[in-house]
């Protein structure tokens, strides 16, 4: 276990890029104020990346499918698999199961 006030720059590679990067005392200082006991995972060009990706709305992919209703193009927040169909947006509020009805 290292003590306080033992901070050494650290050489750590970037889980994104495989670029090897510079965990710094002062980091790794700031890390410990923070709480934080994990080390970064990526290097700051990688983080500042996954940052924007975040910003702009997270790192969804979005998949081009066929509309398993009208044959149409349906763009979907995930990996269309063959066993399960995919719809459209428009044609998805049609068939998803169960839809609350406004008039009770
Ligand atoms: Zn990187
Ligand atoms: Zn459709």
């Amino acid at each position: 276990m290292e003590g306080p006030g033992t901070y050494e720059d650290r050489e750590l590679t970037c889980r994104d890029c495989g670029m090897p990067f510079a965990f710094t005392a002062g980091e790794q200082l700031f890390y410990a104020s923070k709480g934080l006991l994990n080390v970064p995972q990526r290097c700051p060009g990688c983080r500042a990346a996954a940052k924007r990706a975040r910003a702009a709305g997270g790192p969804r992919e979005l998949h081009a499918a066929v509309c398993h209703a009208c044959g149409g193009q349906a763009i979907v927040p995930f990996a269309p698999r063959p066993d399960k169909p995919v719809y459209c947006s428009s044609c998805f509020e049609r068939v998803r199961p169960s839809a609350p009805l406004p008039s009770a």
